[in-house]
């Protein structure tokens, strides 16, 4: 059986007991029905992971003891940065999930002008969705979360662009599959569910942004957002086998 993984929030060091208290502490007690003796991975972003055997379990605190440290790192060797038009609530959440799964590195939510989410809902979603990210690492083995960073609008985003951009469009010059990830890091751009507007499509192209297709059918934005990840993990792991 795998040993389930836990992001702490908090200092780690070997050798020492670690008190879980959050809806974690349930988890375990209730849910995964963990006992004392058993193990668990403890992670909390810094990098590396800690194997821990579960030591006490009480109604409200899981006590594990962490034995020793890996400094496994399953990134992949490009940052990939995803901007994404902020798409509604489950859309959203998936394609965020599947991102940090994908090996993204960074998650830009973009304020496009077919974004159809309040200014209001935007602000109350960023600690949302980074829970989602840090639960996508348990789940995936990633050691160091990505960073969702403060949504912004699009052409701020693009004016402050200083790496190799792609702009997913539908009937853009470059099929998807030829991306070339393994030459810097990359950053991919997405749009919302109505797409981009033919002025936000001008402004990336003269931003130096490169339109990739994915294929004759119109994709939902999360289809887009994972279909584009896998083709630059594929890209990855020909030209660098250690990413697998
Ligand atoms: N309503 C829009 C489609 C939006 S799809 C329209 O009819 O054109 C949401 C986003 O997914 C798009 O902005 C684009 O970034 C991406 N996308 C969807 N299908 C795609 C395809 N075939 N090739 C490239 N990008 C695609």
């Amino acid at each position: 059986m795998r040993i389930s993984r836990f992001f702490i929030d908090q200092p780690l060091s070997t050798d020492s007991a670690i008190d879980i208290n959050d809806e974690r502490a349930h988890y375990i007690r209730n849910v995964l029905r963990l006992k004392p003796g058993d193990s668990l991975v403890l992670f909390n972003g810094q990098g590396g992971e800690y194997r821990a055997i579960v030591s006490d379990v009480s109604k409200k605190t899981v006590t594990a003891q962490t034995t020793h440290f890996d400094s496994i790192n399953r990134n992949l060797s490009r940052s990939i940065t995803l901007g994404l038009g902020i798409l509604k609530r489950d859309a959203m959440d998936l394609a965020l999930q599947k991102a940090v799964e994908l090996g993204t590195s960074n998650i830009q939510p973009l304020i496009t002008d077919r974004v159809t989410v309040s200014a209001k809902q935007i602000k109350t979603r960023l600690q949302h969705w980074q829970s989602i990210a840090t639960s996508s690492c348990e789940q995936c083995g990633l050691n160091l979360v990505p960073r969702i960073l403060e949504p912004k609008p699009l052409s701020e985003w693009i004016s402050s662009l200083d790496e190799i951009c792609f702009i997913a469009e539908p009937g853009a010059e470059i099929k998807a599959f030829h991306i070339e990830a393994s030459q810097s890091p990359i950053s991919i751009l997405v749009g919302p569910e109505g797409g981009f507007t033919d002025q936000e499509v001008e402004l990336a192209r003269e931003s130096g942004l490169q339109g990739v297709n994915l294929g004759t059918r119109i994709l939902r934005a999360e289809t887009a957002a994972i279909s584009l990840l896998t083709l630059v993990n594929q890209s990855l792991l020909e030209s660098d086998s250690s990413n697998f």
